[in-house]
């Protein structure tokens, strides 16, 4: 599978559709998502080309690697869901077709802002 540049996550990096932002630095870009499950439903994505969690794990870099994952924890301390500053929050990440992603760029779901309930549902 190769990378779409016209998915939605990739239009919003390149400012082609807006965002409700968060948060950006050099490797991420975190925005509201568009249909909240939760009363913060935030997404975490990186700034780099990136299909999904494995694909990302095989390809970035190491800098791009540690840049997301401290993203998600300065999103959450931001937000007042980190488990430094709130009362914590769920991370989640959909990979590919059993796992039910439906946008084709790595992205990080953070759920808080109340009890996240069960881990998987159905
Ligand atoms: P997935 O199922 O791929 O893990 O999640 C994709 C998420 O992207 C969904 O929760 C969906 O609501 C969100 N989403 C889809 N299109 C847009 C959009 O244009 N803007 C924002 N902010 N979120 C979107």
């Amino acid at each position: 599978m190769t990378y779409d540049n016209n998915n939605i996550f990739a239009k919003i990096l390149r400012k082609e559709i807006p965002c409700k932002k968060i948060y950006e630095d050099d490797f991420v870009l975190s925005f509201y998502d568009i249909n909240p499950q939760k009363k913060i439903h935030a997404l975490v994505i990186p700034k780099g080309s990136y299909i999904n969690l494995d694909d990302f794990s095989e390809n970035a870099s190491p800098e791009e690697i540690v840049g997301l994952i401290k993203g998600v924890n300065t999103v959450a301390k931001k937000l007042g869901i980190s488990a430094i500053n709130g009362k914590g929050y769920r991370a989640l990440a959909n990979i590919s077709e059993h796992g039910g992603q439906e946008v084709p760029h790595l992205h990080f779901h953070l759920f808080g802002g109340e009890k996240v309930g069960k881990m998987v549902s159905e």
